[in-house]
């Protein structure tokens, strides 16, 4: 593991300058549980770590409009736990709960659950090729073992996921992002914030150098809305998805009034399935409109060579999902 310097800095400001001062490679640290693991494997290279630990972002919040705002350091476990959450967005405290161990998730924080890396094998192993590690070396996982990446969104530059959860969650119930840096303070919807691979890979996020994330901002929840959150994967337990569902329905009188589809382990971003959304509004709240819906979000998947079982497991991802998700509404 390489040296580097450490400051923690006690508010916003003190950490945008210590991020850009000295000109050297910077990154902030929250929870630690993604960068330590990629600096010890010499993946990510920092010289200078900013502690962002004392910063005053740990509280959750109602707004007078109704949306939730949650500080950047809240961590996974509380904020799953948050009476708010549990009341107002259930989705989101499932997915929570449903990522990594109860120790990981006493760490890992809300925006650093949102900065997490890809699990692409070839992407933390620096004998491989990699074009999100190393810009222009190719990409092992193309020809290689592709059983865990992503079908959707995706380029000849990069398959990999995006492996977080909570953010399935985040996509699906909608969101805004608050960001501070040396250029002052402005938002962005959540949508926007992960970018697709395309030609650069290595470019995965909006943030601009030395920004730092400061709180999310949840939407007002769907009124009379039913929700759940499915995840799949290889064992029950401590593990990432191979496909997931993130579903908010809204019924009247049998008919889907409002619907939100997410989706997670088969995209490189955040997924949300607009069009499969739209299909879904106005449509009976049957297996028919469902079985429609699912094959629309999966229309423009491409497999690899070890994941083509992805597209009928993310299938059923978004029926039991979307089962699940309209008894909830129609009980509520
Ligand atoms: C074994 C293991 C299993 C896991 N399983 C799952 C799983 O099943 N599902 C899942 O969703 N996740 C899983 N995770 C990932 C875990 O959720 C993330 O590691 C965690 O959320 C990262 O948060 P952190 O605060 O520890 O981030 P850190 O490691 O501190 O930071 C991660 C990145 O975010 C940046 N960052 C942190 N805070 C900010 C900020 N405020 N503004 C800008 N940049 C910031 C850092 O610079 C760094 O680049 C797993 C992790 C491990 C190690
Ligand atoms: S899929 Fe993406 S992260 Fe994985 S090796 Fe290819 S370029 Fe790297």
């Amino acid at each position: 593991m390489r040296t580097f310097a450490f400051s923690a800095a006690e508010n916003v400001d003190q950490a945008i300058i210590a991020c850009e001062s000295n000109n050297a490679e910077a990154s902030y640290i929250a929870g630690g549980t993604t960068l330590i693991d990629l600096v010890k494997l010499d993946v990510m290279r920092p010289e200078r770590v900013i502690d962002l630990n004392r910063l005053p972002l740990k509280e959750v919040e109602r707004l007078d409009d109704g949306r939730l705002r949650i500080g950047a350091l809240v961590s996974n476990t509380d904020l799953a736990h948050h009476p708010l959450v549990t009341q107002h967005y259930p989705l989101l405290s499932q997915a929570l709960l449903a990522g990594a161990s109860t120790q990981l998730r006493n760490m890992a924080t809300t925006a650093g659950n949102i900065m997490q890396r890809t699990r692409c094998p070839y992407f933390r192993d620096v004998a491989a090729a990699c074009n999100k590690r190393d810009p222009g070396s190719g990409c092992d996982a193309l020809g290689g073992i592709n059983r865990m990446h992503a079908l959707l969104g995706t380029s000849e530059h990069c398959i990999a996921t995006h492996p977080s959860d909570m953010c399935v969650a985040m996509a699906a119930l909608g969101a805004t992002l608050a960001l501070e840096g040396p250029n002052g303070v402005r938002e962005i919807a959540f949508g926007d914030f992960h970018r697709l691979p395309m030609d650069r890979p290595d470019l995965e996020h909006e943030l601009e150098p030395n920004e730092l994330i400061t709180h999310i901002t949840l939407d007002t929840p769907v009124v009379g809305g039913g929700s759940h959150y499915l995840k799949l994967r290889d064992r029950a337990s401590y593990e990432f998805a191979l496909a997931s569902a993130a579903v908010v329905v809204a019924v009247e009188d049998g008919v889907i009034r409002d619907a939100r589809l997410a989706l997670g382990g088969v995209a490189t971003k955040p997924w949300q399935a607009m069009e499969a959304e739209q299909a879904l509004t106005g449509q009976p709240a049957k297996t028919e409109s469902f079985e429609k819906a699912a094959e629309i979000a999966l229309a423009d998947a491409l497999p690899r060579e070890h994941n083509a079982f992805k597209v009928p497991l993310a299938r059923q991802a978004i029926l039991r999902a979307l089962e699940k998700a309209t008894q909830a509404a129609m009980n509520s």
